[in-house]
């Protein structure tokens, strides 16, 4: 093997491990993007150590200071993005388009916060008491675990990496074990962007082996993830226990209302785009398109046509619109899923494991009609190409079925009234909603997160992010 290995950055200093882990290409399997090293608990040990060793002099930095390092290193991620983005796009499997576009994105972000580290700002007011001022002022919180899924594998942790460092906080990043190589080049970005040693550290390896390490650690003061349900709650809980901080975003199950006044090119477009685009395995993919039964037949038959028509292939191909699945055990979850969704009474259209030229994880979009609401594939994340279709008879059925998951991340309604287009506004219980648009596709100056299972803690995301960044301070003047 003679792909380059990469190494741990712990403290400024590239750390090995006799563990390494083969980076392969699920649009092709035989393409060995690299190796990366396999963290023992003892790495994380030093992580962390030279997070909280660099700490005072950081957060101690000038905001202009730290908001040229920002700016610089946005400034080499947008400089890059074409190869960063082919890099993305072999790693994760992401068609070459969006892989540029998640770049660019990472890019943005880190543009943002560098303004936002000059904005940071507080409060001064009159006490109840004669002669006493009070100021509220905001301070880093100090060293922050960052725990970061595979979907996302550059702007996952930009935007969480961007205001940690923006407000004086030093991180550990520990990525998801298929995609470090896209986690490594933002952290090497930022040190050739200038920042000090130690400031921002990354561990390589299994999350149940290293995840542990940082929630025990006293002297990490507070974790920020984003990933499965299962895993966040986890962690959540812990943290309770222990004292930390903590933040978590987490999983999906998005519906996407379609009413009967809807503009149907723009339905079936933006039900391609919520349910299919990047493979599905987007938390904001729209799993469940709700449906009026007036219109149903009609955008269900142009839906399931154009969906089979979407070329499915490798990641770098341009006729590609959809790529692989990220890895054999997502595909066999998915195929798994359509199993049980034939089993439980759906009609499937699509969804056939396809071989291409070369060997990689490669499904067909799948749509799962005649589905109700309680069905297990309308209540579960399944996470790739596959939506079901829930026939509504009315709004308050649509409200019902869209409200009856779990989950509250995004939530999606495409209708030509403006009445309608409010009350689904209020009535959807999801930490964003989308009117006349995909599901998924955000900006990245404002809050970003869900309500109910898919989400602990404060939003991630624009100005908000400082209320998990930061800390309160309350001092009074007299
Ligand atoms: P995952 O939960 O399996 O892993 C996420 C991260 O947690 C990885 O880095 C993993 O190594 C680590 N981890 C695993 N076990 C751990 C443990 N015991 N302690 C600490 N860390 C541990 O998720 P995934 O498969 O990488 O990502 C897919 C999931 O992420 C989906 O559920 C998706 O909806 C969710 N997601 C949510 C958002 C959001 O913002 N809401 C964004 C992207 C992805």
């Amino acid at each position: 093997m003679t792909e380059a290995v990469l190494h741990h950055i712990v403290g400024g200093t590239f750390v090995g491990s006799a563990q390494t882990r083969i980076n392969q290409n699920p649009s092709d399997l035989s393409d060995i993007i690299g190796q990366s090293a396999e963290a023992d608990p003892s790495v994380v040990q030093d992580a962390i150590g030279a997070a909280r060793h660099a700490f005072p002099t950081w957060s101690r930095t000038t905001p202009q200071f730290r908001s040229d390092i920002l700016d610089r290193a946005g400034s080499l991620i947008l400089d890059r993005r074409m190869e960063l983005g082919l890099l993305l796009a072999r790693e994760e499997g992401k068609i070459l388009p969006e892989a540029i576009g998640e770049v660019v994105r990472a890019g943005q972000i880190f543009k943002f916060f560098a303004g936002e580290a000059l904005r940071l700002h507080g409060e001064l007011l009159a006490s109840i008491r004669a002669g006493v001022d009070v100021e509220i002022s905001r301070e880093p919180v100090g060293v922050i675990g960052l725990i970061t899924p595979w979907n996302f594998p550059i702007a996952i942790p930009a935007w969480k990496m961007a205001p940690a460092l923006a407000f004086g906080n030093c991180c550990i990043l520990k990525p998801a074990e298929l995609t470090p190589a896209s986690a490594y080049a933002l952290v090497a970005i930022l040190r050739e962007a200038g920042l000090p040693d130690g400031v921002a550290n990354l561990v390589m390896g299994r999350g149940s082996d290293l995840g542990p390490v940082l929630l025990e650690s006293p002297d990490v003061d507070a974790i920020s993830f984003t990933g499965s349900v299962a895993v966040g709650r986890g962690i959540a809980a812990r943290c309770a226990q222990v004292g930390k901080r903590v933040q978590c975003e987490m999983g999906g199950k998005n519906p996407q209302v379609i009413l009967d006044d809807a503009d149907l090119d723009v339905a079936v477009a933006l039900a391609l785009n919520s349910a299919f685009f990047s493979t599905g395995q987007r938390c904001t993919a729209a799993s469940r398109l709700i449906v009026s039964a007036a219109i149903h037949d009609t955008f269900v038959d142009r839906l399931g046509c154009e969906m089979l028509a979407l070329h499915v292939g490798n990641a770098l191909a341009p006729q590609t619109r959809i790529g692989p699945v990220v890895d054999a055990r997502q595909l066999q979850q998915d195929l798994d899923y359509i199993a049980i969704a034939r089993s439980e009474g759906a009609d499937v259209v699509g969804g056939a494991r396809l071989s291409r030229e070369t060997e990689g994880f490669f499904l067909q979009p799948a749509l799962l009609l005649n589905t109700t609401s309680a069905m297990r594939i309308n209540q579960e994340e399944i996470f790739g190409p596959i939506a079901s279709v829930i026939r509504v008879d009315d709004d308050d059925e649509a409200v019902a079925v869209a409200n009856g998951v779990r989950f509250g991340l995004s939530a999606g309604v495409c209708t030509t009234s403006l009445a309608r287009a409010r009350r689904f506004k209020r009535d959807l219980e999801a930490g964003m909603v989308m009117v006349n648009l995909p599901t998924a596709g955000v900006d990245y100056h404002v809050p970003f997160g869900g309500r109910k299972a898919s989400s602990i803690g404060p939003r991630e995301q624009g100005t908000h992010a400082r209320d998990f960044y930061t800390i309160t301070k309350t001092t009074y003047l007299g």
